[in-house]
């Protein structure tokens, strides 16, 4: 009998290595293949090229019903660029695939288009092309993104080391917090034809969820004043799961401090109010596209000068764990989906 293991023994991760292992990079020109943000291509020169692909399922990675299409493909594109900067380049091309059923009109797609045009506009990306098919299961989102980075300059997951300060841009938790949002007026407007959602004074963590940006304004500042961190990564899952991803990388261990997480007045209040915790949104909610990236201690001044940015805590070394510190000392392991221990 042939043997049938199920993916969840795996988890995401797992998965991943279980496919690709047999896959060792024969080109010279291969710098880095998989396990970082983007791939990392020599084609000569003093640049690097970077490329990175992710796929969004309508049902697993959006829901139409409340989701606008012109967003959505905004979205797709930060979602993708998000990945060059995290290699502290910038993206310059991007290729958009799509599958599309029947239910989908010209005028709908159109709008999706007009998403991805604005933030080819705002990012200073151009459409390099893509590919369309028809689709028995709604819509699928394909992108892909080519980027540059100085050879000098680039920043990988796995260069933090001890005593290294753990930064992050923004705040974290709301774009989960919008979702939940969303999905709360859906449940409460199922059926009605003339919805009236709630979402007064909720505008911030509907556009983080709806609208997000990519901190391209970050890797502006990091190049203007010369500071190059030691590592980088997205926050694409959580925090937990994207720290643990450096430490694992790396080869460290961390310590953060639960007082010194960015959570929004916004975030604390929805969170209030649905009964959730604002903490574990923020380790575990994703969809934030906010950068996490270490630096040598000796360079906190610099940090602050930047502004809009916290030093959450400091790397260890590998053997201490990765640990959440509370306000009055205690000590939580940070546990991620998508991970098996
Ligand atoms: P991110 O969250 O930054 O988009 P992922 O967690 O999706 O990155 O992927 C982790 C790494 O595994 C990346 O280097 C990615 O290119 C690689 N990867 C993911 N899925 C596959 C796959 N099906 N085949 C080959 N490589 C993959
Ligand atoms: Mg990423």
């Amino acid at each position: 009998m042939n043997k049938r293991t199920e993916i969840a023994e795996f988890g995401e991760f797992g998965l991943i290595d279980r496919l690709t292992s047999q896959f060792v990079p024969k080109r010279t020109s291969t710098v880095k293949a998989i396990g970082d943000d983007a791939a990392v291509i020599d084609t000569g020169g003093t640049d690097y090229l970077l490329l990175s692909s992710d796929l969004l399922l309508e049902g697993i990675h959006f829901d139409l019903t409340y989701f606008p299409m012109k967003h959505l493909g905004y979205k797709v594109v930060v979602i993708g660029i998000s990945d060059i900067l995290a290699m502290n380049g910038y993206p310059t091309q991007v290729t958009i695939s799509i599958g599309v059923s029947a239910k989908f009109s010209v005028e709908m797609l159109e709008e999706l288009y007009e998403g991805i045009h604005s933030a080819c506009e705002e990012y200073d990306v151009d459409l390099a092309g893509g590919d369309t098919t028809a689709s028995m299961t709604g819509l699928t989102i394909g992108i892909s993104v080519l980027g540059t980075v100085s050879k000098k300059e680039i920043v990988y997951r796995n260069g933090a080391s001890k005593n290294d300060l753990i930064c992050l841009t923004g705040d974290l938790g709301a774009a989960y917090m919008g979702l939940h949002l969303l999905e709360r007026e859906k449940r409460a407007y199922a059926g009605n034809n003339n919805p009236q959602p709630q979402f007064e004074g909720h505008e911030y963590i509907l556009q983080r969820q709806l609208k997000p940006s990519a901190r391209k304004n970050v890797i502006d500042a990091l190049h203007r004043i010369g500071l190059v961190p030691t590592s980088m990564i997205d926050l694409s899952d959580g925090l937990a799961s994207d720290l643990r991803q450096v430490c694992k990388s790396s080869d460290c261990g961390a310590r953060i401090y639960l007082e010194r997480i960015p959570i929004a007045r916004e975030t604390h209040a929805m969170a209030e109010e649905l009964k959730a915790d604002p903490v574990v949104a923020a380790l575990n909610g994703g969809d934030d596209h906010e950068l996490l990236f270490t630096v040598p201690l000796a360079e906190q001044g610099k940090i602050m000068e930047i502004g809009g940015i916290d030093i959450i805590g400091h790397i260890t070394e590998r053997e201490t764990g990765v640990y959440l510190i509370t306000p009055d000392g205690g000590e939580i392991a940070v546990r991620a989906q998508g991970f098996k221990e």
